[in-house]
């Protein structure tokens, strides 16, 4: 298993921090996957978020996202801007894990402690393109299920129920929900409730990613936090206005941290 880097110099281990008000928890990967496995043991069920740019701006906008996003058991830093913006003011963030590259490290995981995966969401047949991926990339990986709902299932109880009834009924584990944001985490909220429920992690647009069907950026791109432009490219239409109007509130939001931080020092 590879991964990126982890700052030693951070908060500490695996403690939660508050960046922009959003609650992080600062979590190496080995840390994280602790931690799921400790749910899993358990049998106690609940979702994991990836906080970004994006996430922290509809925080601040959006009561039902917040909401969500508080009551996740696990928040994973999913972009480099969070890393940075940690690093100013003074709670470093020890390690990027992008919901895009912890779908792999997790399904690998998965493989070796025998947790079966279901694939839930992206559009028709994405879910089992991937799902082909991900076993070839390995072998051992128990594939529960897959399930692509039509669009505005989630608007609809029953749909949304029965929904949740394949995700129960199929054995799986661990569950990666691709719905886009802030659909999956308030989808995840809602399927929380249901008893039996597998772990589930919300991850965008990685099913796309994973069975070919989008490029992901460049790792250059990544690491210089600019995943965000290279997807503007890709998709202009759909996304100009979340990169650009609605995502700019981060600087905002930004000032408003270092004000606090500023006046907590001089303090
Ligand atoms: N998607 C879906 N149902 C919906 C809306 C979106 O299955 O009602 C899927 C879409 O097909 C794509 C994924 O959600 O696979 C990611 O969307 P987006 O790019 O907005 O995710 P992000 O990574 O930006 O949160």
């Amino acid at each position: 298993m590879s991964s990126n880097d982890v700052t030693e110099a951070g908060t500490g281990t695996g403690e939660t921090i508050s960046l922009c008000e959003v609650p992080i928890d600062n979590v190496t990967l080995d840390e994280a996957l602790a931690r799921i496995d400790a749910c899993i043991a358990q049998g106690r069920g609940g979702y994991v978020t990836t906080p970004n740019v994006d996430h922290v701006c509809r925080f601040h906008r959006d009561e039902r996202f917040r909401n969500a996003y508080r009551e996740s058991f696990l928040r994973l830093a999913d972009g480099m801007p969070l890393l940075w913006a940690s690093r100013l003011f003074g709670k470093a963030i020890r390690q990027k894990l992008s919901g895009s590259d912890f779908v792999y490290w997790l399904a690998e995981h998965a493989s070796g402690k025998g947790y079966p995966l279901f694939l839930f969401g992206a559009a028709e047949g994405v879910a089992d393109a991937a799902a082909a991926k991900l076993r070839a990339l390995y072998p051992g990986l128990l594939i529960a299920g897959t399930h692509s709902p039509p669009l505005g299932f989630d608007r609809d109880p029953a749909a949304s129920s029965d929904a949740m009834r394949r995700v129960k009924d199929s054995g799986a584990r661990v569950c990666y929900v691709a719905l886009g944001t802030p659909k999956q985490e308030l989808w995840m909220q809602e399927a929380s409730r249901v008893p039996g429920m597998p772990i589930m992690l919300g991850i965008g647009a990685s099913l796309d990613f994973i069975a070919g069907r989008t490029k992901r950026a460049p790792v250059f791109l990544q690491k210089t936090g600019l995943e965000w432009f290279w997807r503007l490219c890709m998709e202009p239409r759909r996304l100009w206005r979340r990169y650009l109007i609605d995502d700019s509130y981060f600087l905002v939001l930004l000032l408003r941290e270092a004000r606090l931080s500023w006046s907590r020092r001089a303090g």
